[in-house]
């Protein structure tokens, strides 16, 4: 069974405003036993973007291990808590990722690629400014692509396809249109031991599929990849360990036994 949410924000995220003890509180009454409280840093949010977006996706990382840390010990016989983040990938972050990665005891950190030439594929104008959708998609391809040539202090790679959960009139692609761009991502995350994330919001957004597609998670498996985390991406309790019953019986159907957390950066699986 999928016991594990292992990409959650809080009300420490630029766009939630979920107390942590609530997600807390209602992933140990969903039954989850291991969970990842993973709230957005997204270092050098370009400014533009941070006014339409209403925030700037950073957090003051001593208060949130503060409040963590002291949920972390009321609930300690109900639930297991890892201390995470998912970090935005930035041409100019690494350095600051290095440290706040050295400076405090995250269990686990997701990398993922919200901003691509200071623009957020989430508004218009990213796809106004690239001119077309097919423009947009292999241009965050491309940038993921370099991000992970690049920067390697990451666990899991977030939410790989997000750029088709945004994209105009294109939600759907076949393996083999991005076959070259997928190839590469997926042998460099083999390569680096890095884990693929599935990410159940998807589903919540209607895709009827994960984040990635089925397409990507079979090719993973196929190259070797094994390590697999799994996330609801929850904004709010409600959202947590969204859809998990089909995630399940999609991971089964493609042949994963195993499911992935992560303690101080180290992998450990659990049969499904
Ligand atoms: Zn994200
Ligand atoms: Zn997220």
């Amino acid at each position: 069974m999928l016991r594990s949410d292992f990409h959650i924000h809080t009300s420490f995220s630029t766009d939630s405003n979920a107390p942590m003890e609530d997600v807390i509180k209602r992933s140990i009454a969903l039954g989850l036993t291991d969970i990842a409280i993973t709230d957005h840093m997204d270092y050098d949010f370009p400014e533009d973007v941070a006014k339409d977006a209403g925030g700037n996706f950073m957090f003051d990382v001593k208060e949130h291990l503060n409040v963590f840390t002291k949920l972390k010990e009321k609930f300690h016989r109900d639930i297991n808590l890892f201390y995470g983040i998912e970090m935005g990938f930035m041409d100019n972050a690494d350095d600051f990722y290095n440290n706040l990665l050295k400076t405090y005891p995250f269990d686990f950190n997701i990398g993922s690629l919200h901003i691509v030439d200071d623009m957020d594929p989430y508004f218009q104008k990213y796809w106004d400014n690239m001119g077309s959708a097919a423009a947009g998609i292999e241009r965050y391809l491309s940038q993921m692509l370099s991000s992970i040539k690049r920067f390697k202090n990451y666990d899991s790679l977030g939410h790989a396809d997000y750029i088709f959960r945004v994209a105009p009139g294109k939600k759907e692609y076949e393996y083999s249109e991005y076959a070259d761009y997928f190839d590469e991502i997926l042998k460099i995350l083999i390569t680096d031991g890095k884990a693929l994330e599935v990410n159940t919001a998807g589903y919540k957004y209607g895709l009827g599929v994960p984040n990635p597609r089925p397409c990507v998670l079979k090719r993973y498996k196929e190259l070797g990849g094994e390590l697999i985390t799994v996330g609801s991406d929850a904004h709010a309790p409600e959202q947590l360990a969204y859809d998990y019953k089909k995630c399940e019986a999609l991971l089964k159907e493609l042949g994963y036994k195993y499911v992935f957390i992560y303690k101080d950066h180290k992998p450990e699986g659990y049969t499904i």
